[in-house]
């Protein structure tokens, strides 16, 4: 069988995906089984933040797994404890709890939320607000904290406890204030939902309701952590800090890892019993992250994601068919005049350069490490696609 038809036969049908079958990479530019190349904007969805196969990254990964590939929790390792250490200075959180995906990290986040109010208010205040239109996971929890309604069906029962108030919209957010709840969720900038970035004076406000009603503020940063906006949390460029917040995607390079972040407030409230996870924490993993971490956070990486951000923005801004350009650094999104998003992306990938979609906008999440020559290869195809 070829690998689609393994593929498609066997496996579940979860995805609706496209004929193309990657089969090695380098920094920004992959190649089919065919040998045809792509540029590739798209990183796997935010996940390959250092390109393919990024050398310090290859490096760190393949010389961890060949001293230990996993050690059960019980137990103390090297990589994790330097990744703690390092993220812990890079994001000013206390501390944090390492596990394996976007989703499972806000579980966590939600666990977190729920048990600070419990330990101190009792049973009757659970209830986490999120956002219209945001997406925090696929798990029935997280799926229950996604305010989409496509995302409500089939899986009944949901578990309760989650209300949703519209974005940018701070009265409506207070409207929700029942006394029943102990944390806000959001994203600073909504990414499956369309790449829409929240209006800062919105965010400063709910900030402020949450300090004063000692409700828990988790952003969940799965998306946009990790340099994408050129800052190494979105929250730095809003200038506050969460009480909770998660990093998945980027932070792994390309291996799967979820992380719930804690201030000083939450630092105690899972307590030994409270949280596990088997994998969380994976040596492999946590080697590769540190070396992501160490990547990003070295000096002038950041300025030059904005300088780079800058550029492809300009370009972008000249290309008629695009209407407009959303999202912040290297979160794009962009609303087309005449064309079809998705027909663009298959037209696109035909011409080698991956891209992906969100809601009806395209989308690109370049690499961070995507080189100037590889943006404008990138640059010509789009155009061309778009004329
Ligand atoms: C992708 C994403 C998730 C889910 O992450 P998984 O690793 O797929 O579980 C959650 N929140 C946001 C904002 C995301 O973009």
């Amino acid at each position: 069988m070829t690998t689609i038809q393994a593929t498609d036969q066997f496996t579940m049908k979860a995805f609706g995906r496209i004929p193309l079958i990657e089969v090695q990479g380098h920094n920004c530019t992959c190649t089919d089984e065919t040998g045809k190349t792509y540029i590739d904007m798209g990183s796997g969805i935010g996940c390959n933040v250092l390109g393919w196969c990024n050398d310090a990254w290859v490096d760190a990964v393949c010389g961890q797994v060949k001293k230990l590939q996993h050690a059960c929790n019980y137990y103390y390792t090297q990589p994790q404890a330097e990744l703690a250490e390092k993220l812990a200075k890079a994001t000013g959180f206390k501390r944090m709890f390492l596990g394996n995906s976007g989703a499972e990290a806000n579980e966590c986040a939600i666990k977190v939320a729920r048990k600070y109010s419990s330990d101190k208010y009792g049973k009757e205040r659970g209830t986490i607000i999120s956002l219209v239109n945001s997406f925090h996971g696929r798990t029935i929890a997280t799926l229950a904290a996604t305010g989409q309604d496509v995302f409500h069906q089939y899986f009944y029962p949901f578990p309760t406890g989650y209300v949703f108030a519209k974005a940018n919209d701070i009265n409506d957010l207070k409207s929700k204030l029942d006394g029943t709840v102990c944390g806000i969720m959001i994203e600073l900038i909504q990414g499956e939902g369309g790449v829409c970035a929240l209006d800062p004076e919105y965010v400063m406000a709910v900030k402020q309701i949450c300090d004063e009603n000692d409700i828990i503020l988790i952003i969940d940063e799965v998306q946009t952590g990790c340099g994408r906006t050129g800052a190494f949390l979105a929250q730095q460029l809003y200038g506050i800090q969460a009480n909770v917040t998660t990093m998945a995607k980027g932070i792994g390079g390309g291996l799967p890892i979820g992380i719930c972040l804690v201030d000083e407030k939450c630092e105690n409230v899972i307590t030994p019993g409270t949280h596990g996870s088997t994998f969380g924490g994976n040596p492999v993993v946590c080697a590769g992250a540190c070396a992501v971490l160490d990547t990003v956070t070295a000096p002038g990486f950041l300025d030059n994601v904005k300088e780079k951000a800058a550029y492809l923005r300009s370009e972008l801004e000249q290309i008629p068919d695009i209407e407009s350009l959303s999202g912040i650094g290297m979160m794009i999104g962009m609303k087309l005049k005449t064309k079809d998003a998705h027909d663009v992306m298959l037209a696109a990938n035909d011409a080698g350069l991956l891209v992906l979609t969100a809601k009806d906008k395209l989308r690109l999440l370049p690499p961070l490490t995507i080189t100037k020559e590889e943006m404008d290869a990138g640059l010509s195809i789009l155009r061309k696609v778009l004329a």
